[in-house]
């Protein structure tokens, strides 16, 4: 068996991935700026709400992140965009009130 080829993010929504790369550099996230480019997604969020356009970056955790689990809230001009980060690996990207993020990412995963 195969694994899936998820898509890259920085093919999938590169204006995003470049986004995000530069609002963590400016945060001096640069060990985290640096992995941008190897992100892909996994899943979206289902939870429905039509504000939300989160995505997994990992496979979902089971039950939750444990006690390594962070979260980096990035000062986006618009919307709202929250890492959630554990062991210093990317896990899901929250990122909500960006409808074109939104729209993008349900044409990628229905
Ligand atoms: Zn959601």
């Amino acid at each position: 068996m195969t694994m899936p080829a998820y898509p890259l993010l920085i093919d999938a929504l590169p204006e995003f991935a470049h986004e995000l790369e530069e609002l963590l550099t400016k945060q001096c996230e640069l060990g985290l700026a640096a992995k941008v480019g190897d992100q892909r997604i996994v899943d979206r969020c289902r939870c429905g709400d039509d504000f939300c356009a989160t995505f997994y970056t990992q496979p979902k955790p089971e039950v939750n992140y444990g006690p390594n689990h962070k979260c980096i809230e990035l000062s986006s001009q618009e919307g709202m965009i929250i890492l959630d980060i554990v062991d210093g690996k990317i896990m899901n990207i929250e990122v909500l009130f960006r409808d074109e993020i939104r729209d993008q990412l349900h044409a990628i995963l229905p």
